[in-house]
């Protein structure tokens, strides 16, 4: 991989917003992939029961898998559960099952059920220049559970009428666990999904979310991409599915910023190549 800036501390990112279908999944999964091929180390927790981004890892989570599942609801460290990525270097996945859809009722009665991921990645000792969790697209336990763990939210914004409807409660969410849980938590990182610049809708859509947040809005989006889509059901990213594409590209490119950025390092707009 190119040699970018490595983190001094294993940075913890959130990928979060409840509304599903937004991008979340194949976020994770392409930034973690470019964040790796940048010569980094990094591992995808996988917090959704739909197990989306094990599958579009290529990383096996059959029922009897040791998962996540495992991890939050019966102690097992984390380490027993992470798995290498094929294909790429560096990467690492901790699946998740199906026995993860009873977690969030399971969580409810166990102690420190808000801080049992924070604890597990606490005691993993390899070490990580990232951590990324895909969310599931709710606001419960699961997803508090990693709101504790990471200091980062990382939103991904599909430009679409109403695409900030619905963000107001995962922003109440984030600033309550932060007044309780977890001093450190800030949304650094929004960023723009199956972006489409030839519709006027979408480019207001985007003018509408830099406006509305600033700073934290990367310069690079993501343009809507077939090859981007069709990779998860070949169990790669679109990284390796199709390395020239622009949905790999522009994953690239927002994994260069994310890193330059954890450095203090920020784009003018003359270095953006796919910004919106
Ligand atoms: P979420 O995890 O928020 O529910 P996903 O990442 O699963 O969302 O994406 C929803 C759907 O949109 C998936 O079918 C995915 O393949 C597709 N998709 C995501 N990003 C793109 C993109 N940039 N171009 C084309 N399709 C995309
Ligand atoms: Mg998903």
């Amino acid at each position: 991989g190119e040699g970018l800036p490595r983190p001094q501390e294993t940075r913890v990112m959130v990928v979060a917003n409840q509304k599903g279908g937004v991008g979340k999944t194949t976020t994770t999964v392409n930034l973690a992939a470019s964040l790796a091929l940048h010569g980094g180390r990094v591992l995808v927790i996988d917090l959704d029961p739909q197990g989306n981004a094990s599958t579009a890892l290529g990383i096996d989570h059959h029922a009897e898998v040791p998962s996540i599942y495992d991890v939050l609801v019966e102690s097992k460290p984390l380490s027993e559960v992470v798995q290498p990525v094929p294909d790429v270097e560096g990467l690492f996945c901790a699946p998740a099952t199906i026995d993860l859809a009873g977690a969030e009722i399971e969580l409810v009665s166990l102690v420190a059920r808000e801080s049992r991921l924070q604890r597990a990645i606490q005691a993993y000792e390899q070490p990580l220049d990232y951590i990324l969790i895909d969310c599931p697209p709710s606001l419960g336990l699961l997803t508090v559970n990693a709101l504790v763990a990471g200091a980062e939210v990382l939103i991904p914004i599909q430009c679409e009428y109403y695409a900030l409807e619905g963000l107001g409660q995962l922003l109440r969410n984030v600033d309550l666990v932060r007044g309780h849980l977890n001093p450190a938590l800030h949304v650094s990182t929004i960023l723009l999904t199956m972006y489409d610049g030839r519709t006027r809708l979408a480019s207001q859509v985007a003018e509408e979310v830099r406006n509305h947040f600033g700073e934290e809005v990367l310069r690079t989006s993501i343009p809507r991409s077939v090859r981007i889509s069709e990779a998860p059901s070949y169990g790669q990213t679109v990284l390796t599915y199709d390395p020239g594409s622009s949905g790999a590209l522009s994953y690239l490119e927002a994994a260069r910023e994310i890193a330059l950025r954890g450095v203090g390092i920020h784009y003018d707009a003359q270095q953006a190549h796919a910004g919106a």
